[in-house]
């Protein structure tokens, strides 16, 4: 598998290239300003003592406080974190909020652990951490497999260390304990209003619109369920376990409940079944990578025969796999534009937090579309502007907002 690290890193030389980067501030660019690693012991509910390996990158704060999730899955390592928390820096600069980049991971199968455990190594975590994070310094959220509850089981561990209240610590937590409305579905809803100034620009109509999600978590469900509210139609959906695909477009809220009961949308009722390979050659317009790092690649791109690909998850597709798509003339909305509302709702949350306030969720979406939707439009008219694919411009646009800050 392509290393995420060189992946970032050949984005950020392309675009270097277009806009004339400095050489010193794009060498500067390449390197986190720290990672912190930390070996983390649980007590096992058995009694016996398990460590757990856990990092933090922090990649630039030139624009504001290191701003990014924390990761609970087997696959993590120090250069993925890396280049995860590179994307974080991109994604708060490309979207214009003043928050840096930064990322967190335990190499770890959490659904291997009971609830306690997984507690344990929450607080373990922020044990190993505390000193280097704060609503003034870095504020984790969550990511893949890390939830409210571990977000509120965090802030409590970190509150207890430091002897004062700091909400802002961390976001993503749920309502009751200092989150933001929105906030649980916001990385779906922004790539939401993504896609609807995309169809605009390719003439689709919702109704005439076809679209496959591949990963059914907390991003890629709440995009299938808002996207279907809107007209759209899911065809196809995808988890690790397996597919469900309907031609005459799914019925997302059952597909859910089905999931809830089996934990796998497969073989939900009145569905075909579609693997995670065959999901992305679909006949769509519009295709949704939703769960992890390189699923579209040199070996798969070719097949690709949607209009269009919006990456709700981070780094889904190679940089070989990007100039394929390229050629084929599919538009490719980047995930540091297509799931940056996650964060943006996250920088509303640690906002409200800071000045003690609570907004309501219409305030929190009419405040995210504006971001998104000028966003977006900044994007799309300096892909046009340079006759580059919108991930470039993107980068472009951040960068630009980094090295002027950084200097
Ligand atoms: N984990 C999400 C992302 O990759 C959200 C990060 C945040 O809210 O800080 O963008």
């Amino acid at each position: 598998m392509s290393s995420a690290y060189t992946n970032a890193m050949s984005q950020l030389d392309k675009a270097a290239a277009v806009m004339k980067l400095d050489p010193n501030m794009h060498e500067t660019l390449r390197y986190p300003n720290r990672v912190v690693h930390v070996n983390i012991p649980v007590t096992m509910d058995d009694g016996s003592v398990k460590v757990f390996q856990g990092f933090r990158s922090q990649f630039n704060n030139a624009l504001g406080v290191y701003k990014g999730g924390i990761r609970y899955h087997w696959n993590v390592s120090e250069d993925e974190v890396k280049a995860l928390s590179f994307w974080m820096m991109v994604k708060c600069a490309a979207v214009n909020i003043p928050m840096g980049g930064g990322k967190g991971g335990v190499i770890v199968n959490p659904k291997e652990l009971s609830e306690g455990e997984i507690e344990r190594l929450s607080r373990g975590y922020v044990q190993g951490v505390w000193r280097n994070i704060g609503s003034d310094k870095d504020v984790p959220a969550p990511d893949v497999y890390t939830t409210p509850q571990i977000m509120g089981w965090m802030r409590d561990e970190y509150e207890k260390l430091v002897g004062h209240e700091d909400p802002g610590v961390i976001t993503g937590k749920s309502i009751e304990n200092g989150g933001s409305e929105a906030r649980s579905y916001s990385t779906a809803q922004g790539g939401v209003y993504c896609t609807i100034e995309l169809a605009k620009k390719l003439g689709l109509q919702p109704e005439e619109t076809t679209v496959a999600v591949q990963g059914f978590g907390n991003a890629g469900s709440h995009m299938a369920k808002i996207l279907s509210g809107l007209g759209y139609k899911i065809v196809a959906v995808t988890d690790s376990k397996g597919g469900a695909m309907n031609r005459e477009g799914l019925d997302v809220a059952a597909v859910e409940a089905h999931k809830a009961e089996t934990r796998s949308v497969s073989g939900a009722p009145g569905t075909e079944a579609i693997s995670n390979d065959e999901i992305l050659h679909l006949d769509v317009d519009i295709l949704v990578p939703a769960a992890l790092e390189n699923v579209i690649t040199a070996e798969n791109a070719a097949g690709v025969q949607a209009k269009a690909v919006v990456e709700l998850a981070n780094g889904p597709t190679t940089p070989e796999a990007d100039e394929i798509l390229k050629e084929k003339g599919i538009v490719v909305v980047p995930d540091v534009l297509a799931n940056a509302g996650g964060v943006t709702v996250s920088y509303f949350e640690w906002d409200q937090n800071v000045k003690g306030e609570h907004w309501s969720e219409e305030d929190v979406l009419t405040k995210l579309e504006k971001i998104m939707v000028s966003a977006f439009t900044e994007i799309w008219e300096t892909k046009e502007q340079h006759s580059i694919d919108m991930r470039t411009a993107a980068f472009v646009k951040a960068i630009e907002r980094v090295s002027e800050a950084m200097k």
